[in-house]
């Protein structure tokens, strides 16, 4: 698929997901920044589901940058160890609450510089952030669910989610970058699955070039 067509396509599959999905979600949740980085940095190799149950109670006690640069490791790790990988989460963010204190005053940066210097944070986090909080779209969020659906919609075939990001800011309009995260993440959790998409009851599989590849009766199970 040559640019144009991706760029065709791609506004093609947003209007109809956006059909599809009157109701994106669930996502990670976050009153204010600081909560919300927080979260989406928790929200590595875990569901947002697990993510928003833990950090239900985490927020509770933990409301400043300074309380987690304070935290104490190995109590850190308890309070998120249902999210895995507990204890390289928990140092990032204690690293995340230092850095906060001693260069941004306590505060979440809202550049992209800046909160790429926080420990735990991608370039994923920062996008997600930068739009939900600071309403600045400055690029794709690709997470799981993006990153093995994009091949399959044939817009890249990139294999680190830094490159896909790229590739896709050039199919879509500015406008659409934090949406089609929303509604592909939708759409990878309700039909195209990893091991066993729905083909035959995706509102996508006349335009999708993976649908063939991926015949099945409609139950999700491949023939
Ligand atoms: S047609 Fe199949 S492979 Fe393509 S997006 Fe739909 S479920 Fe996924």
């Amino acid at each position: 698929m040559d640019i144009e067509l991706k760029k065709k396509n791609a506004n093609e599959v947003l209007k109809r997901l956006r059909k599809a999905y009157p109701v994106t979600g669930p996502f990670v949740e976050g009153s204010n920044p600081l909560e919300l980085v927080v979260g989406t940095a928790l929200s590595a190799q875990c569901t947002d589901v697990r993510v928003n149950a833990v950090t239900k109670e985490l927020f509770k006690k933990y409301k400043t940058a300074r309380d987690y640069a304070d935290a104490d490791q190995a109590t850190l790790e308890k309070e998120i160890y249902s999210t895995g990988f507990y204890r390289n989460k928990a140092k990032n963010l204690r690293g995340m609450g230092k850095v906060l204190v001693e260069r941004f005053g306590g505060e979440v940066p809202d550049t992209l510089e800046g909160l790429l210097t926080l420990p735990g944070v991608s370039n994923k986090t920062a996008y997600i952030v930068l739009a939900k909080v600071f309403g600045k779209l400055e690029g794709v969020a690709v997470d799981t669910h993006v990153f093995r659906l994009v091949p399959r919609l044939g817009w890249s075939d990139a294999k680190t989610a830094e490159k896909m990001s790229r590739e896709l800011s050039k199919i879509f309009p500015k406008k659409s970058y934090q949406l089609m995260n929303e509604y592909l993440i939708t759409h990878g959790r309700a039909v195209c699955s990893p091991r066993n998409p729905k083909c035959g009851e995706c509102v996508l599989a006349d335009i999708c070039p993976s649908t063939c590849k991926m015949k099945n009766n409609g139950s999700g199970k491949n023939l």
